[in-house]
């Protein structure tokens, strides 16, 4: 028998994976934040790391536009703003 699983390209665990539809601009603010490696972009991955990267993208929309204005080499006034804090991440044990 074959198996379905395969290895994340983000978090190179062995699951089921499938190719996620995510737009050019979410990919690329979500390598911005180094919630996902450049690596594993437009990549199979687990349906863990999918659901993490979307409640990001969901949390921080609003930063959505600014992330890829600094992505786009658009220099914004006023130095480094870190990233709030947020909630912290509950990651479930698997
Ligand atoms: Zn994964």
């Amino acid at each position: 028998m074959q198996s379905l699983s395969q290895i994340c390209s983000n978090c190179t665990v062995e699951s089921k994976c499938r190719k996620r539809e995510f737009s050019v601009e979410a990919w690329t603010v979500l390598v911005i934040w180094n919630e996902v490696q450049a690596a594993a972009v437009d990549q199979p991955l687990c349906d863990e790391c999918y659901n993490e990267l979307r409640e990001t993208l969901i949390d921080r929309a609003s930063d959505v536009a600014e992330a890829l204005l600094v992505g786009a080499g658009v220099k914004t006034a006023g130095g480094s703003k870190h990233a709030t804090p947020g909630r912290s991440k509950v990651r479930r044990a698997s």
